[in-house]
């Protein structure tokens, strides 16, 4: 069915209404077969950030009533913000005891704090996300899922990074709740999914007309779900061709920024290992001010971002170098290159070039605020 036919709402009983309902359905099978799970685990939403939500508020409330409280939420302290607010939000707002799990220097949750911490009983939900959107550290979720259903613990996990980058099979991850988007992976903004394991349920956070098996109100976005399915298959389907693409260009960068900018440091994961999203690329430039020098590469047309984008406005160190031990002033002088399915060798060589002047005159804004400050 063509896009621009879905003209039934697909909860009508009426023939249109059930033709598009079908698109949905196809829609859901198609996702679930490329993540390799069940059609009835997929649950429509309106992107990551209110995926993260429900998961996050909806585990809670409903694992607070049978455990009483307290109850505990442990958290990765590198969290996107969609993960970050709503388990603060719990501590203030619903009396959750929040434990935020600490970080090594490269960014990896140890499972060994998250097993010890399994023990007392009283955790409610557990969440650390498959992969860093801003240093692309790529976290020990199967162990973690593992060690959540041990214990008897609803796990969830942020793949919005981690899908169409590296594999993403749910048959072998047995974590009970992820969370995907749509516009992370050439579909349409203003869609994405929670992955709930049907055995589970949760406490809604919408309430209407129920949807997605009472967990999730609102008339589908039939266009966008089915576009996102199939952004979703190209993702999964060109993977590996796109990791090794993107893989290739991005050592290219880290080689040639390191060379061409001295005292430059890259930040997270080992590039051979397999602990590094392929197509990012994340480094400190001491003594500049990241903001600066974010303006400076937009004015010779390099997008790149400081901290992570939703909350590039706010001038605030990132909390993930944070947490992974960098100092204030070097947290503030980082950038993140994302590479993508459109990124060529010509546009890594613009990056290289623009660069030392960019630094260069970075450091010397750097040096001026420093003063104003001091
Ligand atoms: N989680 C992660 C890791 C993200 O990178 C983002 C967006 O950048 C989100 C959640 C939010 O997703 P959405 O923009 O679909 O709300």
């Amino acid at each position: 069915m063509q896009v621009s036919e879905m003209a039934g709402n697909p909860s009508s009983l009426h023939t249109a209404g059930r033709s598009v309902r079908q698109a949905v359905e196809e829609a859901r099978e198609s996702i679930a077969a490329d993540l390799r799970t069940r059609p009835s685990a997929v649950i429509f939403t309106s992107g990551g950030t209110e995926s993260d939500n429900l998961a996050v508020k909806g585990l809670f409330w409903q694992r607070r009533d049978r455990l009483g409280q307290p109850a505990r939420v442990l958290a990765s302290s590198i969290e996107h913000h969609a993960v970050l607010d709503p388990v603060s939000w719990l501590g203030t707002h619903e009396g959750a005891s929040i434990e935020w799990l600490g970080v090594d220097a490269q960014g990896r949750v140890s499972p060994d704090e998250i097993e010890d911490l399994l023990r007392a009983g009283d955790v409610a939900l557990c969440t650390v996300m498959w992969a860093n959107n801003e240093v692309g550290t790529i976290e020990p979720v199967g162990r973690i899922a593992e060690l959540c259903r041990e214990a008897g613990v609803p796990f969830h996990t942020d793949a919005v990074q981690a899908v169409g980058q590296i594999p993403v099979n749910l048959s072998e991850i047995a974590a009970h709740a992820v969370t995907i988007s749509s516009h992370k992976i050439g579909g349409p903004f203003g869609v994405g999914a929670l992955i709930l394991d049907p055995a589970l349920t949760l406490t809604p956070i919408m309430h209407g007309g129920g949807q997605e098996r009472d967990i999730r109100s609102g008339t589908f976005d039939a266009p966008a779900i089915a576009a996102f399915a199939v952004a979703l298959h190209h993702a999964v389907t060109g993977q590996a061709d796109h990791a090794a693409h993107v893989r290739e260009l991005r050592d290219q960068l880290v080689a040639a920024v390191l060379a061409a900018v001295p005292g430059t440091v890259l930040n997270g994961a080992s590039l051979n290992g397999a602990s590094r999203l392929p197509g990012n690329a994340h480094f400190s430039f001491p003594g500049c001010e990241g903001d600066a020098l974010l303006m400076l590469l937009d004015a010779a047309g390099i997008d790149c971002s400081t901290g992570s984008a939703c909350t590039a406005g706010i001038p605030e160190p990132s909390h993930v170098l944070l947490a992974m031990g960098v100092d204030e002033p070097t947290a503030r002088a980082s950038l993140r290159f994302s590479l993508g399915r459109a990124t060529t060798s010509a546009d890594i060589d613009a990056v290289v070039r623009a660069l030392p002047s960019a630094v260069n005159r970075a450091a010397r804004a750097g040096k001026l605020t420093a003063r104003t400050r001091s």
